[in-house]
């Protein structure tokens, strides 16, 4: 109780100062605005290990470590960052609505996805694979038929699914993959299918551990984006590329997806990593 209400008085001072900063015309001022601490909203997932995780008050994996490079090479130090959740079927709208100022969730570039926002990079490039049971024979797409599937909606797993193999497979939509293993340790669902980085952390903690295989068939190319506001947006999309660029070329790239990698079975695909930027719209 407490808690909250000093958090009010200090959004209220933070506010107060802001206002104050603006109303002033002196470019001298803006040591104040960056005084007041304005945060950078940053999306990225809750629960996808070695991606996107939250652990209590700390935030891990490769999305958050390539997150808090951009952000501080553009003016936000670490302290300055605010994490909010980004789940799939959400981000479009999230940033559409003004609650991020850019995602960095596993989110395909799509050219879908492009008519409602923006995107830097890319800074990965993963494929889509699927997660079976150890002692499962399903060895790709094409064993799926009769099979129970699940994928996460307003992902780009689901609708490739829907688009190439909906005939023989009953898919099943859940808002995380986390809940989607969930419901494969159940027993009801045969096989979970997502980018093959997201399956692999998944599979690779201490709960899943042995449980699990990822089949290591991919059948798309998936390319990571920093998703921005089509307008409107505090950064700019060529300034968190040159950003990228920085970190792949000072091996903190290199570091950040092996450190994030250690404990799973997972090589990243060394054709295509480290991407090449893609030109800003
Ligand atoms: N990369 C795919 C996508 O953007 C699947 C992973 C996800 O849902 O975040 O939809």
């Amino acid at each position: 109780m407490r808690k909250t209400r000093y958090a009010a008085v200090a959004i209220a001072a933070a506010a107060a100062l802001t206002l104050s900063a603006c109303g002033s015309e002196s470019g001298s001022d803006s040591g104040s605005t960056e005084g007041a601490g304005e945060k950078i909203r940053i999306g990225i997932k809750f629960d996808q290990p070695g991606l996107g995780f939250k652990d209590g008050s700390e935030y891990t994996g490769f999305d958050v470590d390539v997150a808090k490079y951009v952000a501080n090479e553009l003016g936000y130090p670490e302290d300055r960052i605010e994490f909010i959740s980004s789940p799939s079927a959400q981000r479009e709208n999230m940033l559409e609505n003004d609650q991020l100022d850019m995602i960095f969730a596993t989110y395909s570039i799509t050219d879908t996805r492009k008519e409602k926002v923006a995107f830097a990079g890319p800074y990965f490039v993963a494929g889509q694979d699927l997660l079976v049971p150890s002692d499962s024979d399903i060895s790709g797409p094409e064993d799926l038929d009769g099979k129970n599937l699940c994928s996460v909606t307003g992902s780009t797993s689901a609708q490739k699914i829907k688009d190439n193999y909906a005939a023989g497979v009953n898919l099943l939509e859940q808002p995380s993959y986390a809940e989607c293993v969930t419901a494969m340790q159940g027993g009801s669902i045969d096989a979970v299918t997502t980018d093959d980085i997201i399956l692999a952390g998944l599979a690779s903690t201490d709960a899943n551990k042995g449980k699990f295989k990822v089949v290591g068939n991919t059948f798309s190319e998936e390319n990571y984006g920093v998703g921005l506001p089509k307008e409107g947006g505090i950064v700019k999309c060529e300034d968190i590329n040159a950003a990228i660029t920085k970190m792949i070329d000072d091996g903190a790239w290199e570091e950040a997806i092996k450190k994030n990698t250690e404990g799973a079975d997972y090589t990243f695909n060394a054709e295509l990593n480290p991407p090449k930027m893609d030109a800003c719209a």
